[in-house]
């Protein structure tokens, strides 16, 4: 049996992005946000586009101001008023100023701007109060954040707010993003039914296929809903089939355990799958299966079990979702270090996940146990949490007010 982490190196190694070219597609900007880059944008434009105010005030040329005092003010003429958007029509000669406002096109001959606070109008004069610290004062110089031609955005990054207005102010009103991912997902087990249906006794509703389409879409992917495949090798048979053939990846829950109905292992291999996952040293969880097919397409099994599905859908599925779809930093799984307010328990023979809650109080990380059981058959606990406290194979405690490793969903 592997440890969580060989499986996580396995899993990880097994996966690469999509492919930058063929895989792509062009949206929107404004419905870019989310999607994540799939070539390098670069633009034939200076970020500033021209040099501009940074402050309301005057526009000067350094050698007139720089001696200015309160007692001996530079006494300047105003020959223009430049308001944003405005293109200048006069060059800024000696012992002239142009008045100026925030994000205005700087007139030819001036080099800085003095603050209007620093100033006195008079009229058709301007009396510099203070000298500017320096030359370029206020200025925000052409090209100073970006300059054409060079990289302005890499590949593999999600576009959010900031990036879509980078985009914007580039004027890319289209971009080229990875498609998202596909990924099938069905659910196994002769016990379930949707959940429209009323309940026979025995039944129950199939809720994993409903989380994990929630998950996928979650994770920046996009759910194939297969329905329920009932325990039977020939309906197994045709679903994995349709599933490999139609989807980048494949989660089926139940049916990997060593039941008597558990067919799973057995259809993919029948099927030419390579199965590199049987079980992992992990609780809720052990019986993850894992396998690869010859087009690339990666098959989780996930136990059935509610808990032991979402709990290997979050440490494992959602990060490679995350890989293949384009993301070149930050689709690894997310760790930190939190306080515990309860203590935790475990046998110490499999790492152990805890679903919880992490609370931010005074700048501290602090994990609340979600209450009620643990166990991987509940899942009406698992409402409202947010995090997954972790206990490490041969750890049995970890009192309340202790450190703990969480990971976050
Ligand atoms: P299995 O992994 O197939 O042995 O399933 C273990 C248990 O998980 C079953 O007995 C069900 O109680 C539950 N289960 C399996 N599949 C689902 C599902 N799709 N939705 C909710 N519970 C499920
Ligand atoms: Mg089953």
């Amino acid at each position: 049996m592997l440890s969580v982490s060989e499986a996580e190196a396995t899993i990880f190694n097994l996966v690469s992005p999509l492919d930058n070219q063929q895989d792509t597609e062009i949206v929107d900007l404004l419905a870019a946000d989310s999607r994540i880059l799939a070539s390098a944008v670069t633009s034939q434009m200076h970020f500033p586009y021209w040099d501009n105010s940074a402050m309301d005030g005057y526009a000067v040329r350094y050698a007139d101001v720089q001696q200015a005092t309160q007692q001996q003010p530079a006494i300047l003429e105003i020959v223009e008023e430049i308001p944003a958007g405005y293109q200048p029509q006069s060059t800024i000669e000696p012992g002239q100023a142009a008045r100026i406002f925030t994000g205005a096109v700087l007139p030819a001959g001036a080099d800085t701007v003095v603050m209007q606070e620093n100033t006195q109008r008079q009229e058709n004069r301007v009396l510099i109060l203070t000298a500017p610290q320096k030359p370029q004062e206020f200025v925000r110089q052409r090209a100073a954040y970006y300059q054409a031609g060079t990289q302005l955005l890499p590949p593999g990054i999600m576009l959010n707010g900031a990036e879509i207005a980078v985009l914007a102010t580039a004027q890319c009103t289209q971009v080229s993003v990875y498609r998202r991912p596909r990924v099938a997902i069905f659910s196994t087990g002769n016990e379930l039914v949707p959940p429209k249906k009323p309940l026979q006794p025995g039944q129950i509703v199939d809720s994993n296929q409903y989380a994990l389409a929630a998950l996928v879409r979650q994770s920046g992917a996009e759910p194939l809903m297969l329905g329920i495949v009932p325990d039977e090798p020939p309906a197994l048979e045709k679903a994995i089939a349709y599933a490999v053939s139609n989807a980048d990846i494949v989660i089926s829950s139940g049916g990997v355990s060593v039941g008597d109905y558990d067919y799973v292992q057995q259809i993919i291999e029948s099927l030419k799958g390579k199965i590199h996952i049987q079980a992992v040293a992990m609780k809720p969880g052990k019986p993850l299966t894992v396998a690869t097919f010859r087009n690339q397409v990666i098959y989780f099994g996930l136990p059935g079990n509610p808990a032991s599905a979402l709990v290997t859908f979050w440490r494992f599925v959602q990060p490679t979702i995350k890989k293949v779809s384009g993301l070149v930093d930050g689709w690894q799984p997310k760790f930190i270090k939190a306080f515990t307010r309860q203590e935790l328990r475990s046998d110490g023979k499999r790492e152990t996940y805890f679903w919880g809650k992490l609370h931010l109080q005074n700048g501290i990380y602090e994990f609340q146990l979600a209450g009620g059981s643990q166990s991987s058959g509940n899942l009406i606990n698992l409402a409202q949490t947010n995090a997954l406290a972790v206990m490490s194979v041969g750890q049995t405690l970890i009192s309340s007010g202790e450190e703990v490793q969480v990971l976050l969903n």
